[in-house]
């Protein structure tokens, strides 16, 4: 997904379904679920600053990093608080964006 990058963009949360995998927008997410299907373990979301796809697991899949809900409903990304903040690492090739998601709003530090 092409989008500018920007690293002081804000940007909601917005679910979007999987089926829209190749038109997402920075900040949108597709929901993860537990591989026994049976709730939320995270969302594949784009990044707000750049719009690049990656993972925020919410509980542990494969070693990669976990965030934990501080408020709002997994299920609905629209209205969810993650902790810690969310870093588009540079190091590893990302565009660099930092910021946390708080009330389903992607914002910079
Ligand atoms: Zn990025």
């Amino acid at each position: 997904m092409a989008a500018a990058v920007d690293l002081r963009r804000r940007a909601p949360a917005k679910r979007v379904s999987a089926d829209k995998w190749d038109e997402l927008e920075p900040g949108d997410c597709v929901i993860v679920t537990r591989r026994d299907g049976s709730g939320v373990s995270g969302y594949a979301h784009a990044c707000p600053g750049c719009g690049e796809t990656s993972a925020l697991n919410i509980e542990p899949r494969d070693g990669h990093p976990v965030w934990s809900v501080a408020g709002g409903d997994p299920a609905h990304p629209e209205g969810v608080t993650l902790s810690p903040s969310i870093l588009h690492d540079p190091v590893k090739g990302g565009c660099g964006w930092h910021g946390y998601l708080r009330n389903g709003v992607f914002e910079p530090c």
